[in-house]
């Protein structure tokens, strides 16, 4: 395993967004979809013209996937959660990318194809998101 000071500086980045996301943040992994709705009234206009838009989260309950009506008071709170949720997928897909060159380097080594220290690749330039 290399240890903390071996990390890229852009990996610890990562690391420490996705620790300060996830302890001080809600956050939702789902993603908001609006839908068009015919409401059932009588004589409505979505009868025949314009549907009712609505704004649904489509997530996961347990192992089903579902959709959860958004009233629009909520339509900030969720979205923030959901943005959160999405930043911290994309730290640890990062952080994920950089223990993967990781893991292959010492795998080479391992196998006893890459003498230790020499011929070492560089990880790939990646930003972290
Ligand atoms: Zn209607």
């Amino acid at each position: 395993m290399a240890s903390r000071s071996q990390r890229s500086a852009k990996e610890r980045d990562a690391r420490s967004r996705a620790v300060r996301r996830v302890a001080e943040e809600p956050l939702l992994r789902g993603s908001l979809v609006v839908m068009r709705r015919t409401c059932g009234k009588q004589g409505c206009h979505c009868q025949t013209g314009e549907k009712h838009p609505s704004l649904y989260l489509a997530v996961r309950r347990g192992r089903q996937r579902t959709m959860i009506y958004i009233p629009a008071s909520l339509e900030e709170t969720v979205r923030s959660w959901v943005q959160n949720g999405r930043q911290v997928d994309e730290l640890l897909d990062f952080v994920s990318q950089q223990c993967l060159e990781q893991l292959l380097e010492q795998k080479e080594q391992a196998l006893g194809r890459v003498p230790h220290g020499a011929g070492r690749k560089r990880p790939p330039k990646e930003r972290p998101p």
